[in-house]
C-alpha cells in the first residue's frame, strides 16, 4: 500500500487534524526536537509567576490537581488542547487505586471510566502455544473521560490551563526557570516557574531513551465476534499475538482489546532501536496494519477512531534520558522510567503521579533541588530492558525468522508453568528478584540452550553483560536506582 493510500485511509477514518498529528510525530523522529538556546536566565528575588509550570497535557496532567490540592500555584501550557487523548489504554483493576487513594476519584466515579473488563488475557506466539494470564491489562479505560474529568478537577483547585501554547526554551536560574512559549496562531509569551515539569513525553527534546515501540491501530468496529483465535471475544484480551515470523528485520506484535459492545482496540507494534527509525515508520506501520489486519482478526473492519504514537523505553544499558537542569524534571514518556518491555506508561504513571507530587512538593517547601527523578522505576527493568534490545534487534536472515517466536514461547511457556502470580507479575512490573531468578532457571531447564541462543540472537557485547549483570544484582539486592 502506497503512502498517499494510508494516508486517505488515515484521513477518512479520523480526519485532517489526526494524519497531520501523525506526519508530525513521524518528521519528529528523523529530527528530533531541540530547545531554542537562548532563553535569558531569570535573576534572584524575583517572584515566579507559578510555583510547578507543566509542559505537556497528556496523560501527565494528572500531576496537576494533586499538586494544587498540595497548596501549589500550578499552571499546564499544552501545544495542541490538553487533556485530548489520542490513545486507549488498558491497565489491571488493582492499578487504578491512586486515582481513588489520591482523592480525585471516588470509586464510583472510577467505575464510570472502565469500559470493559475480560476474564483472561493471552499471549500466543506464531508456531507456539496459547498462554493465559489472569488479572493483567484485564480493564479498558475511556482515556478521554479520565483526561477531561482530571482537567476539570484540576481547574477547580485553581491550575490555570494554557492550550496552544508549544514550549520551545527554558532558561534556568538560581531560584525559577524561564520559559518560552510559540503560541498557536502567531506569537510567543514567557512565564516563570519555580520548577518545570517536562511531560512533553516523546516530543521532549530530553526524551533520550535508546528504544522506541511505534504503535499504529486504534478502537475498532466490525470484527467477528467468536472464540477462535481470528475471532473477537470479548470476554479475552490478546496481550501479545504473533501471526508471522521477523519481515525486515522486525518482529510485527499484535495486541487486541475489546471495549464498548462491538468495538476493540487493536494495536500493532514493533520494538526498535530509537535511532534505527526511519521516515515514515508510523505511517508505513499503518499500511500493513491495514493490510495484514485479516490475519490477525477476521470480519469486516471499519477503523471507527485511529490511535498510535512512539512510546519511548529506556534498556538501561545506557544513561537514562535526564533533565537538563536543577529546577526541570522528566515525568511521563519524557522520564521513560516505565517497563522498557511491556511500555505500559499508563501504568506507570499510576504508580507515580501521588508519590511524585509529594515528592515534588517536599522538594519544593524545603528549597532543596536538583529534584532528580520523581517517578517510579524498578530494578526488575534494569534486566528486562535487555529482552526489549534483543526484540529490537532480531534476525534478518529468512532462515532464521522463527528464532524469535520459539524463544518467546519458550519464555512464555515457562511463566504460565510458574503460575499466574508470578506470570501476571512479570506483565506488571512487580516481579521480585527470587521469582525472576526462578523464571531464568525455568526457561533454562525447558531449553538448555536458551541463553546461548539469545546472546547469538541479540549479539550482545561483553559491556552489555556486564551491565546486565549489574542489573541483576541489583534486583537480587534491591536499592532504589539513581535518578
Ligand atoms: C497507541 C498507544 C497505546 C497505548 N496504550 C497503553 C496501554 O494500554 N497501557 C499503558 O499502560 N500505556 C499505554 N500507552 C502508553 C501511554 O499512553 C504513555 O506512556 C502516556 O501517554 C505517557 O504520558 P505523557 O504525559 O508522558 O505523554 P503524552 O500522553 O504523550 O502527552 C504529551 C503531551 O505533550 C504535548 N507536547 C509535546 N510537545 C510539547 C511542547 N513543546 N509544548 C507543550 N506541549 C507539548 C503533546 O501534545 C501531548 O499532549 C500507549 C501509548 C500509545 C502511543
Amino acid at each position: 500500500m502506497g503512502l498517499e493510500e494510508i494516508k486517505a485511509r488515515v484521513r477518512e477514518a479520523g480526519g485532517p487534524e489526526l494524519l497531520d498529528r501523525l506526519e508530525r510525530l513521524d518528521a519528529e523522529r528523523v529530527r528530533p526536537p531541540v530547545e531554542a538556546p537562548c532563553v535569558r536566565a531569570i535573576g534572584r528575588g524575583i517572584r515566579p509567576d507559578f510555583d510547578v509550570v507543566l509542559a505537556g497535557g497528556g496523560l501527565s496532567l494528572l500531576f496537576a490537581p494533586v499538586l494544587a490540592g498540595l497548596g501549589l500555584k500550578v499552571g499546564v501550557f499544552e501545544r495542541g488542547r490538553a487533556a485530548v487523548s489520542h490513545r486507549e489504554w488498558n491497565i489491571s483493576g488493582s492499578e487504578l487505586a491512586p486515582l481513588t487513594q489520591s482523592g480525585l476519584f471516588r470509586p464510583e466515579e472510577v467505575e464510570s471510566l472502565i469500559v470493559a473488563r475480560y476474564e483472561r488475557g493471552i499471549c500466543r506466539w506464531h508456531g507456539g502455544g496459547e498462554y493465559p494470564v489472569r488479572g493483567v491489562l484485564d480493564h479498558a479505560i475511556d482515556a478521554g473521560l479520565l483526561l477531561s474529568e482530571s482537567r476539570l478537577r484540576a481547574e477547580r483547585r485553581g491550575v490555570a490551563f494554557h492550550d496552544g501554547h508549544s514550549l520551545v526554551g527554558v532558561g534556568e536560574g538560581p531560584e525559577a526557570v524561564r520559559l518560552l512559549f510559540d503560541r498557536t496562531g502567531g506569537g510567543r509569551s514567557e512565564v516563570t516557574a519555580r520548577v518545570l515539569l517536562d511531560a512533553r513525553g516523546i516530543s521532549s527534546p530530553h526524551a533520550t531513551a535508546d528504544l522506541l515501540c511505534p504503535t499504529v491501530g486504534g478502537v475498532l468496529g466490525g470484527l467477528k465476534e467468536g472464540t477462535a483465535p481470528d475471532e473477537l471475544d470479548p470476554r479475552v484480551g490478546d496481550i501479545l499475538v504473533t501471526t508471522e515470523g521477523v519481515e525486515d528485520g522486525r518482529q510485527h506484535i499484535w495486541e487486541g482489546f475489546p471495549g464498548r459492545p462491538g468495538e476493540a482496540t487493536i494495536y500493532l507494534f514493533y520494538y526498535a532501536r530509537a535511532r534505527c527509525i526511519r521516515q515514515h515508520a508510523l505511517l508505513q506501520l499503518y499500511g500493513r496494519f491495514f493490510e495484514r489486519l485479516g490475519r490477525y482478526k477476521r470480519g469486516e473492519p471499519r477503523l471507527l477512531r485511529p490511535t498510535f504514537g512512539y512510546i519511548p523505553g529506556w534498556s538501561r544499558l545506557v544513561p537514562p534520558p535526564s533533565a537538563p537542569g536543577r529546577r526541570v524534571v522528566l515525568v511521563g514518556d519524557a522520564a521513560a522510567r516505565h517497563s522498557p518491555l511491556t511500555y505500559c506508561g499508563f501504568g506507570a504513571m499510576m504508580r507515580s503521579f501521588l508519590p511524585g507530587s509529594m515528592a515534588l512538593a517536599a522538594a519544593l517547601a524545603s528549597n532543596r533541588f536538583p529534584l532528580g527523578s520523581i517517578v517510579h522505576d524498578t530494578p526488575l527493568h534494569s534486566v528486562t530492558g535487555a529482552l526489549a534490545l534483543f526484540m529490537a534487534e532480531p534476525p534478518r536472515e529468512p532462515e532464521r525468522r522463527d528464532e524469535v517466536n520459539r524463544l518467546l514461547d519458550t519464555a512464555f511457556a515457562a511463566l504460565h508453568e510458574l503460575g499466574n502470580e508470578v506470570y501476571a507479575s512479570l506483565l506488571k512490573d512487580q516481579m521480585s528478584g527470587p521469582d525472576f531468578v526462578r523464571f531464568l532457571q525455568h526457561i533454562a531447564w525447558m531449553r538448555p540452550r536458551v541463553y546461548r541462543d539469545a546472546l547469538t540472537l541479540a549479539g550482545f557485547g561483553p559491556l552489555a553483560v556486564a551491565r546486565w549483570l549489574g542489573g541483576l544484582s541489583r534486583v537480587l539486592l534491591p536499592r532504589p536506582l539513581s535518578p
